[in-house]
């Protein structure tokens, strides 16, 4: 059902720690009026993001700080539903960045429409959005693997870790992931095809756990989380092993002065590491590709996405909250609204 007004959800103190669903506030506000060259969109899905965290806490990082009272961000799949914009009409479904809320007006820029052909209109957000382009620049474009490989992948069971993981395995590597419980590794191993899952958990000692699965050691380690993993990992690196540095989720909510992450700077001396953090919106000229090849492989079975979709916009804050203790399994998306075209859905 269309709402009658738009609900939002703001960002509403800063946070320490561990967020909260009191960190954010539920407003109704009109819905916007779009000027000439601009267009209305009426959020269907929006996703929950890791990243985001990094801007609660007021801190400036490779993008600024949010504001107390702005909408929350997230990504978006939505419908056009009032077009003063000569490139965009009614009906259409688009991708974008729109935040937690109903309505959003946009110029156009940084949207894109969705390729109804390519899958399920949230996979968009998902496996062909910001995850899925992560895993393909960060496996094919950055720190490719070589065939025969030990590649290790944390969140393995996580948006951007099962398509690293199984790109990784495309392009012929042993894979070894890491996740949090038995159901959660069972299902990247059968489904997504990992050789090896380690339930980082229950096993208590990670690293004589990496030890055993990756008995010659670890050539590539494709970090999603950093902090006691991060350590393990690099304990378990080849000599001129890869790390690949993508998001450091076990270290979000922890001040500046607090960090866990990387304690033996001089392993990566000793064993001659390599490390690269990056951030993919820097790689937009590989977008095209990875969607083309992603899309192919999807629709050929060669890969696989899940999407962990909440019910309702009221539901977004505890969904965030639950992320930071893995209640998430697979792409964190909220469903707000269908499309009023049904071969949309
Ligand atoms: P996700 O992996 O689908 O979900 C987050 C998962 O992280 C949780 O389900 C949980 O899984 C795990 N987790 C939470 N706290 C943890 C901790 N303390 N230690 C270990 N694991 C923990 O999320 P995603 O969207 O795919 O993002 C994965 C990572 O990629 C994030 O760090 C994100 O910031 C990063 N990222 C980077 C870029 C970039 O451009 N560099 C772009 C997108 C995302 P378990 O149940 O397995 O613990």
């Amino acid at each position: 059902m269309q709402a009658e007004v738009n609900r939002q959800v703001l960002f509403s103190s800063l946070m320490t720690g561990e967020p909260k669903p009191e960190d954010f506030e539920w407003v109704e506000t009109p819905i916007p009026e779009p000027d000439e060259g601009e267009l209305l969109l009426r959020n269907l899905y929006v996703s929950y993001d890791p990243g985001s965290r990094g801007r609660l806490s007021g801190r400036n990082s490779y993008v600024p700080a949010k504001r107390v009272g702005e909408v929350m961000d997230a990504q978006s799949v939505s419908e056009v539903v009032l077009s003063r914009h000569p490139d965009w009409r009614v009906g259409e479904i688009v991708a974008g960045f729109h935040g937690w809320q109903d309505y959003a007006v946009s110029n156009g820029r940084r949207l894109r429409r969705v390729d109804p052909d390519w899958g399920p209109i949230t996979t968009a957000i998902g496996v062909l959005g910001t995850p899925g382009l992560t895993a393909y620049v960060g496996m094919r474009k950055l720190m490719p693997a070589s065939p025969g490989q030990t590649v290790l992948v944390s969140s393995a069971a996580g948006a951007v870790g099962s398509a690293a993981g199984q790109i990784a395995a495309i392009d012929g590597a042993r894979t070894v992931g890491i996740a949090g419980g038995r159901e959660k590794c069972a299902y990247a191993q059968e489904v997504y095809g990992f050789d090896r899952m380690i339930d980082y958990k229950a096993a208590g000692d990670v690293s004589g756990a990496l030890a055993d699965a990756c008995p010659e050691g670890v050539d590539l380690y494709f970090d999603n989380v950093g902090g006691p993993i991060l350590n393990a990992a690099v304990a378990n690196m080849k000599r001129f092993g890869r790390i690949l540095v993508c998001g450091q989720i076990a270290e979000y909510n922890l001040e500046p002065d607090r960090l866990t992450g990387l304690r033996d700077v001089t392993a990566l001396i000793g064993k001659r590491l390599t490390m690269r953090g990056f951030v993919v919106l820097d790689h937009a000229e590989f977008f095209a590709e990875a969607w083309q090849t992603m899309s192919e492989w999807i629709k050929t079975g060669r890969l696989t996405y899940r999407e962990h979709i909440v019910e309702g916009l009221e539901n977004a804050p505890r969904a965030f909250c639950g992320m930071f203790q893995g209640e998430n399994f697979g792409r964190g998306l909220v469903h707000i609204a269908d499309p009023s075209t049904p071969e949309n859905i």
